[in-house]
């Protein structure tokens, strides 16, 4: 349930983050819960300090990206303190930007029946976990909650922003991607794929928004456990999804998920604490 904050208007609940409204209209609050969602649920046992992770992880990101952001300020309101950030707020664009280094999960899945992966024609004989020719652009249009975004075309995008802002979308998702892998490579992690979401701000400037290079828009892999024709154990919801999937949660995949046990909970805060720390060089403090 989203707090009420003086001086600010909630607007929307997502998955993970609560938004709020200046009263001028022009700042947004994003702030993180410890939501977690796995296999398309939003789990009823948060994670603690999961939100101020995310956020001063994305944070960090931010400041290493040369691109234009909407962050104004860390400094939010007490209540929020440490798990939200003032942005400008813009006009959404309805695509999800991921970019793509190595095959997994959707992509592989798509590569697997057609030899493509958002109708881009890849090479031969790629399998789990294997590493592109080049990073791609695939897009997908971003679903209504509860539903499963969709993978699409380039084309598609251009249908739908038009082709200048498709293009700028390409160019920027993939700069970001590889200025990313880049930094995350140096510390021994795969940044296998990543999505972005950009606005247009009131010049129609193309912006860099929501959350950025954090386990729950990407796939980080320590790189020491990258085995090519494997899954590869992700950092962050691998003790989740495990447990959920093991006989002794006794969940049956349909109805709502089970409470987590507070020992899968506290090694999946562990895993959190330990992709920012590895990241950033920054101890955590909550
Ligand atoms: P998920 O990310 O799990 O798919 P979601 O996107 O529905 O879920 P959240 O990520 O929890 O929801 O909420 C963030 C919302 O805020 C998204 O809809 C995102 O597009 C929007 N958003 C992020 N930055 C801005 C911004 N600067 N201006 C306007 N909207 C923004
Ligand atoms: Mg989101």
């Amino acid at each position: 349930m989203p707090v009420s904050i003086p001086g600010w208007t909630h607007v929307s609940s997502g998955k993970v983050r609560e938004l709020y409204v200046s009263a001028d209209g022009e700042e947004l609050l994003v702030v993180a819960s410890d939501r977690i969602s796995a296999y398309d649920y939003i789990l009823d046992t948060p994670i603690p300090d999961k939100g101020k992770i995310l956020t001063q992880l994305s944070a960090w990101w931010f400041e290493q990206l040369d691109v234009p952001n909407h962050v104004i300020s860390l400094d939010v309101p007490a209540e929020v303190e440490g798990r939200a950030m003032r942005c400008q707020r813009l006009n959404m664009y309805p695509v999800e930007c991921v970019a793509r280094g190595y095959l997994t999960g959707s992509g592989l899945a798509e590569y697997r029946q057609s030899g493509t992966v958002c109708d881009l024609e890849l090479p031969d004989g790629l399998t789990e976990a294997s590493r592109l020719p080049e990073p791609i652009f695939t897009p997908a249009a971003k679903a209504e909650l509860g539903e499963h975004d969709e993978n699409v075309s380039f084309e598609r995008v251009v249908d739908m922003v038009g082709e200048e802002v498709a293009d700028n979308l390409r160019t920027t998702t993939l700069e970001v991607y590889s200025r990313a892998a880049q930094i995350a490579r140096e510390r021994g992690i795969i940044l296998a794929d990543t999505k972005f979401e950009f606005g247009a701000d009131r010049e129609g400037n193309l912006v860099l928004a929501d959350e950025v290079l954090t386990p729950d828009s990407s796939r980080f892999w320590p790189a020491d456990q990258w085995v090519e024709g494997q899954v590869t154990p992700s950092f962050d919801k691998q003790y989740v999804r495990d447990w959920l999937t093991s006989a002794e949660s006794g969940w049956d995949r349909a109805s709502t998920p089970p409470a987590l046990p507070a020992e899968v909970v506290e090694r999946t805060r562990q895993r959190y604490v330990e992709a920012f720390e590895r990241l950033t060089g920054v101890t955590f403090t909550a």
